[in-house]
């Protein structure tokens, strides 16, 4: 675990109550969380047993989508928003694995991110960690960091990992998409993956969020399509994470952790 004795309030860091980032953290068995965040996770674990794993099957398919989206799509530019801790198979390992000059920006709002991100990229010049707010997409898109890197006139993954479900409804998630998928050319691809309202457990879990996180909203898979409006959605369209291109087959039913988040990737045309 991070040492809990350093001035944490003068990084921004703010460790008497959980941060999203690090609570990810947790059910990804890191160590940059704090003994509020492991609490919280704790009090999750009550209503999903299987939470630990639910993080596991974003960050797989988040790999088998930037896989795909450099390899078939032949993708070269992403925009990971709400990026959040580096953990294992980062976006630009994936990436970069399959074409070395793909460039990837990571935009997170918590200062932890940026604390973590800049020693693992230090040597990477194709990849930068900017500090931003999702909610203000304008100000992202306008960034001299985020334009160094990302040229609008080619295509861009805009990926959403992980993250409209941290948004409530009056914070416009669908503005936000729109914003940046309105600022990227035919050919540029949307990638989600969201919490779902598909089993009454679901429906625990996000007034345990709502209540101790202040943010989980879990939208049905209608809602969640919707994000997609206008775009060519690929195969097979929205679905369960584990679901989506596996490397392996599934088989049998899917357990409230399997259903518990949905996700897919579009084109625009
Ligand atoms: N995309 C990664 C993945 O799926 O593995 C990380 C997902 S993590 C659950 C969500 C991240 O979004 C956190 O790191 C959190 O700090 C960040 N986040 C939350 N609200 C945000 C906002 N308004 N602007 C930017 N980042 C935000």
């Amino acid at each position: 675990m991070v040492n809990e004795q350093r001035d944490w309030a003068s990084l921004g860091i703010d460790i008497t109550k959980p941060s999203i980032a690090r609570t990810y953290d947790v059910v990804l068995r890191g160590k940059d969380n704090f003994e509020v965040d492991r609490a919280f996770v704790n009090e999750i674990v009550k209503v999903i047993p299987e939470i630990y794993d639910v993080a596991t099957y974003n960050r797989e398919i988040l790999g088998r989508g930037v896989r795909y989206l450099a390899g078939e799509a032949g993708i070269r530019q992403f925009l990971d928003l709400g990026s959040g801790l580096p953990t294992v198979q980062n976006t630009h390992q994936v990436a970069q694995a399959t074409d070395p000059s793909c460039r990837v920006v990571y935009v997170d709002n918590d200062p932890i991110v940026l604390a973590h991100g800049r020693a693992l990229l230090a040597e990477n010049d194709r990849t930068t960690v900017v500090t931003a707010d999702l909610r203000e997409p304008e100000a992202i898109l306008a960034d001299p960091d985020v334009r160094a890197l990302i040229d609008f006139d080619q295509p861009v993954a805009i990926m959403l990992v992980g993250i409209l479900h941290h948004l409530h409804d009056d914070e416009g998630p669908q503005r936000i998409v729109d914003t940046f998928m309105d600022a990227v050319p035919s050919g540029s691809h949307l990638f989600v993956t969201h919490f779902c309202a598909s089993s009454p457990e679901s429906r625990d879990a996000e007034k345990k969020y709502l209540a101790m996180l202040g943010t989980g909203r879990f939208r049905t898979p209608e809602e969640i399509t919707a994000y997609f409006d206008g775009f060519d959605l690929l195969p097979p369209g929205v679905v369960p994470l584990p679901l989506w291109r596996p490397d392996e087959p599934v088989t049998g039913d899917l357990s409230v952790g399997q259903r518990l988040m949905y996700g897919g990737i579009a084109r625009k045309p």
